[in-house]
């Protein structure tokens, strides 16, 4: 089997965060001295430098910050995704985070979309929150 560029490669300080994803569980990292969470984790807080930082769950809520379609990724196994969403997310608790939008026409994406996590295969992604609509227009936002 060749390379593959889609799949964690969790160390020691990261397993905890994958165990919890795999589990269908976000976690950031609560600072204890500045009480800020943050993402990507950390053994240290990127706005004190303290090390008092421990995993903290997240709600999984996001909403879209800016994204791009990606139609060519020759790396294995994108070339066999794309079409696929790239995204950057303001996760309800501040920090920003990269990941792919799933689950939602191209056409309806748009700056400020309510999102949620989901969890395919262990690594947190992010599609359209249920329920939500444009308001009155009964239009299927999402598929
Ligand atoms: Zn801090």
């Amino acid at each position: 089997m060749g390379a593959r560029y889609d799949l964690p490669e969790a160390d020691a300080f990261t397993r905890t965060y994958w165990d919890a994803a795999a589990r269908g569980v976000l976690l950031l990292r609560h600072c204890g001295t500045c009480d800020r969470v943050h993402h990507y984790p950390r053994e240290f807080c990127p706005r004190c430098w303290s090390e008092d930082v421990s995993w903290s769950p997240a709600t999984g809520r996001a909403t879209l910050h800016t994204w791009s379609v990606v139609h060519r990724n020759d790396l294995p196994p994108f070339k066999d995704r794309t079409p696929y969403v790239a995204a950057v997310v303001d996760l309800a608790e501040g920090p920003r985070m990269m990941t792919e939008i799933v689950d939602c026409a191209h056409e309806d994406l748009r700056a400020g979309l309510e999102l949620e996590a989901v969890f395919l295969g262990g690594v947190p992604r992010f599609r359209p929150r249920r329920g939500q609509g444009r308001g009155g227009g009964g239009r299927r936002l999402c598929l």
